[in-house]
């Protein structure tokens, strides 16, 4: 019999759960190892699913279903789930209500480890550091998602104009969400603190400006047909000659499709209706000047530099030429990358070092027992379904590790490659499996570490409150959340 395998996972995002379901599937409760497996799911955050609760936009609810498979994990009686507990790193990103749990409490108490840390840094413009005008995508989703970092509310009572600077999914949720009607928002999983500020903005046109060309777009033909489509807002019309694909390049399917729906523009026609937005191509920022007076009409210059593309090597190059664009707020969406205070970050990848599904040393070699998966491992890149197909693979490799020779193992994950082990970064060969790290157990005790029933709990109060409300939920803060977990306990 191999020894048992108890996997900590730190992270509680997609990629972690879908690891998570896809190793217990593997290794069924009716596998004779299955009695030696445990998996331990740690997330900094109170409530789970990560980006699925905190990321996906709120008018996309079907992207939200894959929670019902995550809920089937969670009954599963080898995983725990611990919320608001956040491993490792110090204050400096952290929420501040979370409970603080070294790596080392990780290495002593579990055998194997598991990095699904996701990338939670929004990357920032070098020439245009945040300021009153400028501010990174991620403060935006994070207030419209009530993330308990709580970041403040935008002041779009005060604004008619604003920019978002990278062509991602990000920035066309952004822009969705200020462009449909608050009415149409209020039904999905949108606070009313948020619905409120919504009903009060102002905004008029929203801009969005991309380094490269219509080509080189990063957004999605289902996003962008979603903006093209929206009821109460107008594209402007894009320059025919920037939609012909140069000499000698042929089109992907994609790219045939995004330049289709750019040329036939909006539903609406240009003009017809009060909000509108445009897409900018071949700009990248230099600066942004605040306007002269503190007016709140005011706007700030946004100088924009003009870039054509290096055939070469595809990367946008500035051609000597720039223009202003008056703007009140600028909002950068240009990607994420994983925290550097995480164990194993690699500054050149700005994600964790690893090959393959395992974390490597900084001279390449494999470290055992040692895995990372989903954005944590590979960068903030592909969309859910990329992400679980990663995560499968993560947990075949998990797998061979535990059982090299079962059939499920063969058929999923190459055969494990020479390892070793730093003496700082040893897990323990042979943990008590059900033994908990003792701040976790205190934690539980004292009502600040949640686990999967408490979130049940929450989840169902939230659901409630959203029926009464006549919307898909409503959403609870921190300290309503421990205060009934805390009245849930003591009645049960
Ligand atoms: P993204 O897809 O990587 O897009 C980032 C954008 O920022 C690109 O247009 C990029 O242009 C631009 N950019 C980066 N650095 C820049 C710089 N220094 N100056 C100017 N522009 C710069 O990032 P994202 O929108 O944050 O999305 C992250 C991931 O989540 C993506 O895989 C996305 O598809 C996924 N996601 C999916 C959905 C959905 O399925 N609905 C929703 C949200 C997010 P270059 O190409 O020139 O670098």
């Amino acid at each position: 019999m191999p020894p048992p395998v108890k996997l900590a996972i730190i992270g509680g995002g997609p990629s972690a759960f879908y690891v998570a379901s896809r190793l217990l599937s593997l290794l069924p409760l009716k596998d004779p190892m299955s009695p030696l497996l445990r998996v331990h799911m740690y997330d900094r955050l109170w409530a789970p699913h990560g980006l699925v609760r905190y990321g996906v936009a709120p008018d996309h609810p079907e992207v939200k279903n894959c929670t019902n498979k995550f809920d089937a994990t969670a009954t599963d009686p080898r995983f725990r789930f611990f919320g608001n507990v956040n491993v490792g790193s110090k204050v400096l990103h952290s929420i501040p209500h979370a409970l603080h749990l070294p790596l080392t409490s990780i290495l002593n108490n579990y055998s194997h480890l598991l990095f699904a840390t996701g990338c939670t840094i929004p990357t920032l413009h070098p020439a245009i550091p945040p300021s009153i005008y400028c501010m990174p995508a991620l403060s935006l989703v994070h207030w419209y998602t009530q993330h308990p970092s709580r970041p403040p509310p935008p002041a779009l009572d005060k604004i008619s104009h604003l920019t978002l600077i990278g062509q991602g999914n990000v920035s066309l949720d952004i822009a969705r969400i200020l462009l449909t009607s608050p009415s149409v928002l209020r039904q999905y999983d949108v606070p009313e603190h948020v619905v409120e500020v919504l009903s009060r903005s102002t905004v008029k046109h929203v801009s969005i400006v991309g380094r490269r060309g219509p080509l080189e777009v990063a957004f999605t033909t289902k996003e962008l047909r979603e903006m093209i489509n929206l009821p109460e807002a107008s594209m402007v019309p894009i320059e025919p000659t920037l939609l012909e694909p140069p000499p000698g390049v042929t089109p992907t399917r994609q790219q045939r499709r995004t330049l289709e729906l750019l040329r036939n523009g909006s539903k609406n026609p240009p003009g017809s209706t009060p909000k509108s937005w445009s897409l900018h191509f071949y700009r990248s920022p230099t600066s942004l000047t605040p306007p002269s007076t503190a007016s709140a009409l005011d706007m700030a210059n946004l100088t924009l530099a003009h870039t054509r593309l290096d055939p070469a090597t595809s990367r946008a190059v500035p051609t000597g030429e720039t223009s202003t664009l008056p703007t009140s707020l600028v909002v950068t969406s240009l990607g994420f990358h994983a925290d550097p205070e995480t164990t194993f970050y690699d500054p050149a990848m700005r994600h964790l070092r690893s090959s393959a599904g395992r974390i490597t040393s900084s001279e390449g070699s494999v470290l055992k027992n040692m895995y990372a998966s989903g954005w944590a491992a590979n960068g903030a890149k592909g969309v859910l379904a990329s992400t679980m197909i990663d995560a499968y693979a993560v947990a075949g490799t998990i797998l061979s590790d535990i059982v090299p020779f079962s059939e499920a193992a063969t058929t999923t994950a190459p055969p494990p490659p020479v390892m070793e082990m730093a003496p700082d970064e040893m897990l323990n060969p042979h943990p008590d499996l059900d033994a908990l790290p003792s701040e976790i157990d205190r934690g539980i005790t004292d009502g600040i570490v949640t686990q999967y029933d408490d979130w049940k709990v929450i989840n169902a109060e939230e659901v409630r409150r959203g029926e009464a409300l006549g919307k898909e939920r409503e959403r609870m803060g921190w300290d309503e959340a421990q205060s009934l977990v805390a009245l849930s306990r003591a009645r049960s």
